[in-house]
Parts: C-alpha cells; structure tokens; sequence
C-alpha cells in the first residue's frame, strides 16, 4: 500500500501529449525520440531465447544495461517537460514514463534527497512488472528477483535525473511469490557493495570487447588524417570510402590531381589529406584560391615577381609555387583562373620551372600541384573560358568529392564529430541528437555540403540547453511536425497537430491582428467546434481536447456572457 507521506503523482497529461503516432510513415515519437510498440510476447521470447544461450548472469547483465540506456534517455525529458515544478514532480517524469511506456505501475513510498550531505533514498513500489511475469511463464518461481530491464531503468534513469551515480537494488520481486515487487535505490557510494553492483553496467564481457575493437580497427580503416589542427576526416558511407581508396592510391605517387566537387564538400580538406599521406609530407602544403584574387595579382601571387616589375612591386618576392617547393600546391577555384595565367601555368607544369613577373630567370620547382574546381571544366573549354591543353594536362588523375546527400552513413558520425567541437567551443556538455533529429538530417538535401552541417550544428549547439539532445527544430527551424496522434487519459487514441514554438508565434500574431481577446477567442473557437461537430456536444469536446462535462461548464459561460 502506498505510504500516506508521500504526495500523489502529478497528471501525466503533459507526458501523454509527448507520444506521436506517426502512422502514416510507421514512426511512433516520444517528444523527439523513436519508439516502437513491441508485443510483450517478443520481449518475452527474446529473453527466453538469451537464458537459453548466454545463460542466466549475462542474461540478466544484457538488461540491466539495456533498461540503463532508455532511463538515461527518459531522463533527458524530465528537466524539460516540468522545468518548474517541485523536485519530486519532476523526478516523477521517470516512474510515470515507465508506466505510460508499459512497463511496471510505479507508486512511490519513499523520496529523500540532500544532495550536499550525499543522501538519497528512493523506494518504489512495482505492481504488473512484465518481466516478472515472463519470467515465472518460461522459468517458474524464482529464488532472486528478475526485474532486470526494469531494474537498469530506475538506475539510468536516477544517475542521469541526479548526474551521479545512483543504483537500485530489487529488494523483493513478484517473480519470487511476493505480491509486488519493491526497489530501493541510493547514491553508489552509500552501497556497501557498490562496486559489485557497478560492475553489472559495465561493458567488459567477451563479447562487448570483440565489438570495441572492431570498431577500433573500423575507425582506422576510415579516417583520413590531414596535415591541419582539424582532426581526421571522417567518413564510412561506400562513396566516402572510394573517394578515400582512390586519395590513398595517388597520395603513393607524385601525379598531378584534379578534385571536383560541390561547394562546401571540403575539397581543400581533402587536398591536405593527400599531402599528408605522400612523401612530400614534411615539406610545405600551400593553397591558393584564384577566385579570390583580382586578375592582375594572381600571377604574381602564383609565380613572384621581380623589384619593380609592376607599379607598386617595391621588391622582389617569392610566388605560391616557390613557396611550395618540395611540397604541395592547391589551386583552388581553378576554373577561376584568368586565360593569360592558365598560359604561364601550363608552362610550369611541362617545364617545371617559373620565371618571377619582371624577370628572365628560370627557377626549376618541384611541385605537386593539386587543382580544384566546382565548375564543370569541360563546359568550360567549351565556352572558351578554359584552355583544352591545361584541362588535358591537370586531367590526368581526377577525384570527385561525393555531396554530403551521397554520403547519407556518414552524416551521424559527422554530426556527433561536430556537436563535440562545437560543445567544447562554446563550453557546453549536450547529450547528443534526439532520433527526430538524425533523421531529419539523413532527409536533408544538403545543398551546401558538409558546411551547411557544420553550420546548422554550431546553431544547435548554442540553441540547446546544457545536457539536453538536439533536436530537429532547432536544426531545421522551418520543419513541423507531421500531424500525428497522440494517446489521452483514458488510454484513446486523438488525432493531434503539434504546435511548435514558431507556429504558437504565428498564431500569437494571428490573435494581435484579429483584435479578438483571449476570452473571445474561446468564444469562437467553441461556437466553432459545436457547429462543425453538428452539435454534437461529446464530439466537439473531443476535437477541443476537453471533457463533456469541461465543455458544457464553458458552453454556460458563454451562454452568460452573451445575455444582454
Ligand atoms: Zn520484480
């Protein structure tokens, strides 16, 4: 029986309207996470089939460790949906979740907390468990409880709700004979055998060993590391890695490499990846972009020039290629470049020596020139903007860099690359993206590349509150939620339209411009809702969200309000 100390739990209302049912494209949401509604009798089956073949101790480690993961994830909702309520309305997010979720009815009995003096006490009763349940039907009455996935809930849960660590041990459990089950859970360090009990969460089997390694050996495999501050490229989507076979291969040999690829793809990034794998490694990488400087600058700029050799050339320098000598050299925007110039560099790239503007030197340079170009050069060639001989001669070796819409695997790498950047950048802890938002970043055309990403994730990132997920409308503000369905408290289903923060804005502006009061919208909005439901005072209730009996109290009221 419930103890009489403890208050009620709040309405669950506010949690209810989280859950969307998304039939139309086979999505369930739980605000922006994915669920699925599994039949009992598949979680049963599966964890009949792990007894069977991983035994009881890992079995109930597998979890104990997996209810971790979804109350961490549960835990994330809590601070969001009451962030002014009492402390314990708040906490209560997790036991009400678990029960709007299927899993256990949760009554509280006890709720002491003193963070400062590093006390917590938390006991909760469990009725229905249905892993009680599934256990007693495959396996009889048990000696020692078997709430396990339940169990790693109320830990993941508590640990992430308290940001520390929280374990909760089943002290008695319905599989045993009891009437219900019963959890107590405390600040790990108040355990006398915490350590044992921390050592359930774990991932130190066999198994989960041979899977870190293998992603080891996978993260290897897949990062091309440049010669700049800004870490490996990242990439393990199949156009990623041919791009990645096809740099490999040239970076061995000293040819001349054309990248072409939209803007914002990294061709640059590419480039330095390619000098750092070569031999010219150790020698200077130099990147000029010949969009970005006017026509009578860039052959100075490319090949020096002498004292004097133009009005303001007040002594003798050095150009990109001398610079880059023994190294690599970047022509970025090469289809940029103006015809005179793209004469003086096919020279260079027959001769292998430059001769400074104003001078009669030939200086011999060993170069590797790597150019790049969004612009189709061909076409190029033929409009008379591109000499056909310089195209032939850099053309010996060309490497497309996939857009991001290619590389659709990727982008959740990338983007948890990012979001550590930019946490570190701006001094924020994020937990990560929502499932709303990776798919709504896997759907994305991404026509400015992996720039565009790093750009929306850096606004994410500033947008989201500490130790929170970011989600898809802080990414893509323009996206609304599909129309969906969400259950009410009677367990019904009721269609729903989700109302973001920008459309309660436009609506905000709706009501200004209509110079209608609030009260007078209420008016409208419930003579609206008799009229279309015909009169029919349950169905508008209905449409409204409210009950008949809510309904008929504002009907009155209006009623009263109209009376002359
Ligand atoms: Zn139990």
């Amino acid at each position: 029986m419930s103890a009489p100390s403890m208050p009620p739990l709040p309405s669950d209302a506010d949690l209810r309207r989280l859950v969307h049912f998304s039939a139309g494209d086979g999505r369930i949401w739980l605000s922006g996470q994915r669920m699925v509604l599994v039949h009992a009798a598949a979680l049963h089956a599966l964890r009949r089939e792990l007894m069977g073949t991983l035994g009881r101790a890992q079995t109930r480690r597998l979890l104990l460790r997996a209810g971790y993961a979804s109350g961490e994830r549960d835990a994330l909702l809590a601070r969001q949906v009451r962030p002014d309520a009492p402390l314990l309305d708040v906490f209560a997010v997790g036991p009400q979740l678990h029960m709007l979720e299927g899993a256990v009815q949760v009554t509280p009995l006890a709720f002491e907390i003193d963070e400062a003096a590093g006390h917590f006490l938390g006991q909760f009763r469990w009725d229905h468990s249905w892993e009680a349940e599934a256990q007693v039907r495959d396996f009889g009455p048990q000696e020692e409880p078997a709430c396990w996935m339940l169990l790693g809930y109320a830990s993941g849960y508590t640990s992430a709700f308290f940001k520390r660590s929280v374990l909760f041990k089943e002290v008695q459990c319905a599989a045993c004979g009891h009437d219900h089950c019963r959890i107590e859970g405390r600040f790990a360090e108040a355990w006398p055998d915490s350590e044992a009990m921390a050592r359930d969460y774990d991932p130190d089997s066999v198994l989960v060993q041979l899977d870190e390694l293998q992603s080891q050996v996978q993260t290897l495999r897949t990062q091309l590391q440049p010669a700049d501050e800004l870490g490996p490229l990242i990439g393990r989507s199949r156009a990623f890695e041919q791009t990645a076979a096809l740099l490999r291969k040239a970076a061995a040999t000293q040819v001349t490499v054309l990248l072409t690829g939209e803007t914002g793809v990294g061709k640059e990034r590419f480039a330095r990846a390619l000098h750092a794998m070569g031999t010219r490694a150790d020698k200077p990488f130099v990147a000029i972009n010949c969009a970005a400087l006017p026509a009578e600058l860039i052959e100075s700029e490319l090949f020096g020039a002498e004292k004097g050799a133009y009005t303001g050339a007040a002594s003798a320098r050095m150009g990109r290629f001398e610079r880059a000598h023994g190294g690599t050299l970047m022509l970025d925007e090469l289809g940029e470049l103006p015809l005179p110039a793209q004469a003086k560099l096919l020279r260079v790239l027959q001769t292998g020596e430059i001769e400074r503007l104003g001078g009669h030197e030939a200086r011999r340079v060993d170069v590797r020139v790597v150019a790049a170009t969004n612009v189709d050069l061909e076409q190029a060639v033929q409009e008379g903007r591109f000499r056909r001989d310089l195209l032939y001669r850099l053309n010996i070796y060309p490497i497309r860099i996939p857009p991001l819409r290619e590389r659709a695997d990727d982008i959740e790498l990338l983007a948890m690359h990012l979001l550590q950047k930019y946490a570190v950048r701006h001094g924020k802890r994020l937990a990560g993206f929502t499932d709303r938002a990776l798919l709504a970043m896997r759907a994305h055309a991404w026509p400015g590349n992996v720039r565009e990403l790093e750009n929306l994730i850096e606004r994410g990132v500033i947008l989201t509150p500490s130790d929170e997920s970011v989600d898809a409308d802080l990414l893509f503000p323009h996206i609304t939620m599909q129309a969906g369905a969400t259950v009410n408290a009677r367990g019904a289903l009721e269609r729903t339209v989700a109302a973001p923060a920008h459309q309660a804005a436009s609506l905000y502006d709706t009501l200004l411009h209509s110079g209608l009061s609030l009260e007078a919208l209420e008016d409208t909005l419930i003579r609206e809702a008799v009229a279309r439901a015909g009169g029919n005072l349950s169905a508008a209730a209905r449409a409204l969200g409210l009950t008949r009996p809510q309904l008929s109290y504002r009907l009155s009221r209006l009623n009263e309000r109209a009376q002359p």
